[in-house]
C-alpha cells in the first residue's frame, strides 16, 4: 500500500453562521497525482483547500471536528510550524494576485525573507521557476518589468511560479483558470503534466470538461459531503453515485 501525503480525515468544519461547509469528509491524495476536486459553487472544495495549510485559520468562530495528515503528521496539533506547513502546501487562487514589483521581484522576494541571499542561486530559482510554469520564454528579456504589464494569463503563471520558487511539495490551484482565455488554459493545463513529475498536485477545475481532462484522480464534492472518489479514467466513463453522473453529463450545476 502506497501511504498518502494527504489524509483526510472524517472532516467536518462550519462557519460561525452555522454554515456546514464540509460534512464528514474523508480523502487519501497521493504523491505525484493530479487531484482534482470538482463539483457545483459552494460544495466546499474552497473551504477544504484553505484547510490543508490552515488558510482556514485565518476566519474566526468556525468549528472543525476530524483531522487532516499530511506526510503523517497531524496540521493541527498543538505547536505546529504553519508557516512552514504553508509554504510546503502552496496556493495559487483564481485571481492572480502579483506583488508590485518587477517580475524578477516577485520571484525573489520569498526567498529572501526566507534568507537566500547568494545572487547566482536566486537567478538559478529564478530561471528554473519561470521554466516550470512555462513562462521563461515570454518574460526572460524583460525580467525588471513590472508584473502587472503582463497579461492576465501570464500573472497566473508568474503567481504559480511564486509559489515553485520556495520548493513546495504540494501545489493547490483553485480554479487557476478561471480568468483566462483558452491558449493560457491550456498552457496552465499542459504545465500541471510536467509538474506532477515532481510535485503533487491538487487542483479544483473551471468545468467538468477541465476536471476530466487533467486528473489523475477526482472527488466529486455537494453540499459539503464526498458524493465519490476515484481513478478520473473510472469516475467520469462510469461513476457509482446518480448525483455524480447527472452533474458531469450536465443535469444541474
Ligand atoms: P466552493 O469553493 O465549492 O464554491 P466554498 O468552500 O467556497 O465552496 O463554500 C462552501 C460553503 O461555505 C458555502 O455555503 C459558502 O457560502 C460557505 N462559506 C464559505 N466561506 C464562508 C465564510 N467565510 N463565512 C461563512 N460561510 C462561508
Ligand atoms: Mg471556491
Amino acid at each position: 500500500m502506497k501511504k498518502p501525503k494527504i489524509s483526510i480525515q472524517n472532516l467536518f468544519f462550519t462557519y460561525a453562521d452555522g454554515t456546514e461547509a464540509l460534512r464528514n469528509i474523508s480523502l487519501d491524495i497521493y504523491a505525484k497525482e493530479i487531484f482534482v476536486l470538482f463539483g457545483p459553487s459552494r460544495s466546499g472544495k474552497s473551504t477544504l483547500l484553505r484547510l490543508l495549510n490552515r488558510l482556514s485559520d485565518l476566519t474566526e468562530h468556525t468549528r472543525r471536528q476530524g483531522n487532516i495528515l499530511f506526510n503523517n503528521n497531524d496540521i493541527f496539533v498543538r505547536g505546529a510550524d504553519v508557516a512552514d506547513l504553508r509554504r510546503r502546501i502552496s496556493m495559487v487562487f483564481a485571481i492572480p494576485t502579483p506583488l508590485p514589483g518587477s517580475i524578477r521581484e516577485n520571484l525573489t522576494y520569498g526567498l529572501k525573507m526566507a534568507g537566500m541571499r547568494n545572487v547566482v542561486k536566486l537567478e538559478e530559482r529564478v530561471e528554473r521557476s519561470l521554466k516550470q510554469a512555462a513562462l521563461w520564454d515570454e518574460v526572460q528579456d524583460r525580467l525588471d518589468e513590472s508584473a502587472f504589464d503582463l497579461s492576465g494569463g501570464q500573472q497566473q503563471r508568474l503567481c504559480l511560479a511564486r509559489s515553485l520558487a520556495l520548493e513546495p511539495d504540494v501545489i493547490a490551484l483553485d480554479n487557476p483558470t478561471s480568468g483566462l482565455d483558452p491558449l493560457s488554459t491550456s498552457v496552465v493545463e499542459e504545465s500541471l503534466q510536467e509538474l506532477k513529475q515532481q510535485y503533487t498536485i491538487i487542483f479544483v477545475p473551471h468545468s467538468v470538461q477541465q476536471a476530466a481532462r487533467v486528473a489523475d484522480r477526482a472527488a466529486f464534492l455537494l453540499d459539503g459531503e464526498l458524493i465519490e472518489a476515484n481513478e478520473a479514467s473510472k469516475l467520469f466513463a462510469n461513476p457509482k453515485d446518480k448525483r455524480t453522473e447527472d452533474y458531469i453529463t450536465g443535469r444541474f450545476g
